[in-house]
């Protein structure tokens, strides 16, 4: 035995994998918050819950998002099953497997539906600030509508989200990228364009100029900047149709005063998408400003082999959001507890641990001090340990309060010096505490979901 535990410390540490995140307290506990803001709001505009698996079948993604993006030319991960040799692929984005699934529950079957998800997406790029192999993302997904009122309301429910979250700094940036016919005609023109300027463009932009040239417009090669502003816009390329739409959406922002600018070189990575494509940025993030993204993508049941199906949604960063959240320094850590129970002596020990228990019954969140390999501590380390759990009460039994039949009772963040321990009946203690919180939570505003323990 001896033998063995010298050799297990001698054993290199694991540590995990590159890009691949913990989430860990107190971060943990605003990653909580934002998703409760999140389901709340998507709840407000009836959008109810989808969860799709994490892996698909890799075809999925290669036939969903193009051959030639980003994603399925270099950032999935794919693998064959070793048992069966299935093609699988840890999905790198969300919309692909809503829609698969809700080809293959035939979802629409009644009408449109408003649904939304959350989860870890996977991605093999290079780790940096608001880049990692695996994020997370919340996203919406509007299947069966076609007018451009739920691409307003998609915008909406962000920018209600954002207000929600008090994230001030993330602005709306619009386009329309019409109809495949239309950016076939567009695509004509840009490979001209490009064509006669082939000089300026990089590797990347030659290597895409006949297989995606739509997506060279998104270059970030400052030296291509110039050129590419100058490039054939897709906007004016559009017919009718694809305008009314694009005005549509336009004109519901502007009735519900929610600011945007078109930026007529926005597209999407994947192929899709058409008409409406929107982006929420930030300048507080550095180069990886986007925290949402999405649009209209009314071919992509059809390339499923589903029954054609008009659908518009988005995908936000949670892990950029999180970020924003911080930077905006308007949340603070959550109290880990309303009470803190430390106890000394045997029969006070006994005795918190059932305190604790009818505290809980009564809606309090409750931490009772345990033992650490050291044992209990003294009075003294269990209170610092109160102190910084950011509970309002310490509960305290000893000795004494065990003869007496009492609790003592410290009020932790008190602004008064004097009264701020006294003692209360053990048989008394809940109730005490039960009225101490209603109190508090009375003279404290409505706004923190993280107040209102107690409901009568
Ligand atoms: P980017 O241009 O930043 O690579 P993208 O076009 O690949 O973004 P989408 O596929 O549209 O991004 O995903 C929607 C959102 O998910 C992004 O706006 C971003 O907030 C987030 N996101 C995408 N990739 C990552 C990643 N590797 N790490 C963290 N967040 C990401
Ligand atoms: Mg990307």
């Amino acid at each position: 035995m001896q033998k063995n535990m010298s050799e297990i410390k001698k054993m290199e540490k694991i540590v995990g994998v590159k890009g691949m995140n913990d989430l860990l307290p107190p971060d943990s506990a605003l990653w909580e918050l934002f998703e409760n803001t999140v389901q709340s709001v998507l709840k407000s505009y009836g959008f109810q819950q989808i969860r799709t698996p994490i892996l698909e079948s890799t075809p999925l993604f290669a036939r969903g998002l193009g051959e030639v993006t980003d994603i399925v030319e270099k950032e999935m991960y794919s693998f064959e099953d070793a048992m069966n040799g299935d093609k699988l692929t840890l999905r790198p984005e969300g919309t692909a497997g809503v829609v698969r699934s809700a080809i293959e529950h035939n979802l629409v079957y009644d009408g449109p539906k408003r649904l939304w998800y959350s989860g870890p997406m996977f991605r093999h790029e290079k780790p940096q600030r608001g880049r990692y192999r695996q994020f997370h993302q919340v996203g919406a997904e509007a299947l069966g509508f076609s007018g451009p009122d739920i691409d307003a309301e998609l915008i909406a429910m962000c920018q209600r989200l954002w207000d929600d979250l008090g994230l001030k700094n993330v602005r709306l940036e619009l386009n329309s990228i019409g109809d495949a016919q239309e950016r076939n005609v567009h695509r004509a023109a840009l490979i001209e364009y490009f064509e006669k300027n082939k000089d300026l463009l990089d590797s990347e932009a030659l290597r895409r100029l006949y297989s995606n040239p739509l997506r060279i417009l998104d270059t970030k090669n400052p030296a291509m900047q110039e050129m590419v502003n100058q490039a054939p816009k897709l906007l004016d390329f559009l017919g009718s149709e694809s305008l009314a739409h694009f005005d549509g959406v336009q004109r519901i922002l502007r009735d519900n005063s929610i600011p945007f600018s078109i930026n007529s070189r926005l597209v999407r990575g994947m192929d899709y998408y058409n008409r409406t494509v929107f982006e929420w940025v930030t300048d507080q993030l550095g180069s990886q400003g986007t925290v949402c993204a999405g649009g209209r993508y009314d071919a992509l049941f059809s390339i499923f082999g589903g029954k054609p199906t008009p659908a518009c949604g988005f995908a936000m960063g949670i892990e950029r959001l999180l970020e924003l959240m911080k930077e905006s320094g308007e949340h603070h850590s959550p109290a880990l507890c309303d009470v803190y129970l430390v106890h000394q002596g045997a029969a006070a020990q006994a005795k918190s641990f059932v305190l604790a228990e009818r505290l809980r019954d009564a809606g309090l969140d409750v931490v009772l001090h345990c033992a650490a390999s050291s044992g209990v501590g003294s009075f003294k380390s269990q209170m610092k340990k109160a102190d910084s759990s950011g509970a309002a009460y310490a509960v305290i039994l000893g000795d004494d309060e065990i003869a007496q039949e009492v609790a003592s009772i410290k009020f932790l963040r008190s602004d008064t010096t004097e009264q701020n321990q006294m003692s209360v009946s053990l048989d008394g203690v809940v109730d005490f505490l039960v009225d101490q919180m209603l109190n508090a939570a009375d003279d404290t505003c409505c706004d923190d979901p993280t107040h209102h323990h107690i409901h009568h």
